[in-house]
């Protein structure tokens, strides 16, 4: 029930804004997240629509846009993004391992749509 908590947490940021502009309603809300995350869209739309029962929020649709992985070496700068899955973790130019880690865990509300 990993999505579950997740959701619930994203719930109360939405919540919360959407209290501060005096929101009647939210109708959509915006979110990123990285590939590294193992949120799967379908299912993080259906436990959202769960937690906003009884809340403004329910029926909210739930925009997701991906955030692919991007990794750069910290030996050579070589900065490689994945936009599939075929995630390396070692540098494909000089076979370091010593990679930082750019973006691909994102987890954020970037925008809520109210009324
Ligand atoms: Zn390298």
């Amino acid at each position: 029930m990993h999505e579950l908590s997740i959701m619930g947490s994203i719930l109360n940021i939405v919540l919360e804004h959407a209290e501060k502009h005096g929101a009647r309603k939210v109708k959509a809300v915006n979110l990123m997240i990285g590939d590294l995350s193992d949120i799967i869209p379908e299912w993080a739309q259906m436990y959202f629509d769960m937690l906003t029962k009884e809340t403004i929020a329910d029926g909210a649709k739930l925009e997701i846009e991906r955030v692919p992985l991007t990794v750069e070496c910290r030996d050579c700068g070589e900065v490689r993004t994945y936009t599939d899955k075929n995630w390396s973790f070692t540098c494909q130019k000089c076979q370091s391992s010593n990679l930082e880690l750019k973006s691909g865990r994102e987890m954020t509300v970037t925008s809520i749509e109210i009324e």
